[in-house]
């Protein structure tokens, strides 16, 4: 008797464990499929990782699609890797709320790219942010690209000139293959981004060469992408200081949702050899800036700080993802919440 009221006490604790485990699983399947939110608002944009990384690894080098939550078209934001980070981000379930248009001429990813990415953002003409759109052009649909004059100057001088590649835009050396229409954006002036509810404002940043942030609006909502920059202590042209200025002034009455920012080197690194990049110590010191100019603080308190272009290395020794993630954790006295992209990562914010 006593022995029956032990197994039936024991088989009582046995389910209470299980559902606590199926609870707790349930909630990390939801963690992993929507990898974060912003606050309680409700997400305005999706943003899908296609490449992560500033160089090296080829199939994984920096681009990112984003949507209006409420749309089914993207944008892409730089292309070092675009078929490939299709693929990788399908194997995530990146595309599980998008209604794929089947064209039966073309797999999935064709109709990914083809159909739902309606045009290029391109912060400047790096390789490792042009690899993928240029490879990806002979099977790609017509389709704008967007970017500063320079750079889309630098397209057609370097890639699309039928040397290092055919030319499939609508300027430059003839013949011309009209596939991408180059616009010349103009800078801190709000651009229409076409059969998208989006709008694009872009900002000149210092690099070897020029490159651009893009600030995307929706209605009340705000998402930036930074292309490669070094800081302006570095660079002395105050470029990321005009930036910051001018999304305080907009926080006034909008809401940021995220920000894609670069960090390619380890603090290690010294000033004379960052080439026009960031350490997790500049971009502290950035936001820091942007910080102070900001009236409510509590405007950017679930602001999502999304880390790119960590540069890859095949030399053994420290992982340096593991040490940028250990270093922006530590100078993080101001409580900014980084996400480190990784390829195939959908977030909504
Ligand atoms: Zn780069
Ligand atoms: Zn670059």
């Amino acid at each position: 008797m006593q022995k029956n009221n032990l197994t039936r006490r024991i088989s009582a604790i046995q389910l209470l464990c299980l559902s606590w485990l199926v609870i707790f699983f349930s909630g990390q399947l939801q963690a992993d499929n929507v990898i974060s939110k912003t606050g309680t608002k409700k997400p305005a944009f999706e943003l899908v990782v296609l490449g992560d990384t500033g160089g090296i690894q080829d199939g994984n080098l920096s681009a990112f699609l984003l949507r209006d939550i409420n749309e089914q078209h993207y944008i892409s934001l730089d292309a070092g890797t675009l078929v490939n980070g299709i693929n990788i981000a399908q194997q995530h379930n990146a595309f599980a709320d998008l209604t794929v248009i089947q064209d039966p001429q073309w797999s999935t990813t064709g109709n990914i790219l083809r159909q739902h990415v309606k045009g290029y953002l391109i912060s400047h003409g790096h390789l490792d942010h042009v690899a993928g759109l240029l490879i990806s052009s002979p099977e790609d649909s017509a389709k704008p690209i967007y970017a500063l004059p320079s750079v889309n100057q630098t397209l057609i001088d370097t890639y699309f000139n039928w040397k290092a590649w055919a030319n499939f835009t609508n300027k430059g050396l003839p013949p011309r293959l009209n596939q991408y229409q180059l616009v010349d954006l103009v800078p801190k002036q709000s651009q229409t981004i076409t059969d998208t509810s989006l709008k694009v404002t872009a900002f000149s940043l210092s690099h070897p060469l020029e490159s651009t942030a893009f600030v995307i609006e929706k209605d009340q909502d705000l998402f930036v992408y930074l292309g490669d920059t070094g800081p302006d202590q570095v660079e002395k042209q105050g470029k990321l200081k005009a930036l910051w200025q001018y999304l305080a002034q907009q926080l006034q009455h909008k809401h940021l949702r995220g920000l894609v920012i670069e960090v390619s080197f380890t603090n290690q690194r010294p000033d004379n050899l960052l080439f026009g990049h960031l350490t997790p110590k500049w971009l502290i010191q950035e936001l820091t800036q942007f910080h102070t100019l900001i009236d409510d603080k509590s405007k950017i308190k679930d602001l999502q700080v999304i880390i790119s272009h960590i540069k890859y290395t095949m030399k053994n020794g420290p992982d340096p993802r593991e040490q940028i993630k250990q270093q922006l954790n530590q100078g993080n006295l101001l409580g900014f919440k980084f996400v480190l992209a990784t390829q195939g990562q959908r977030l909504h914010l």
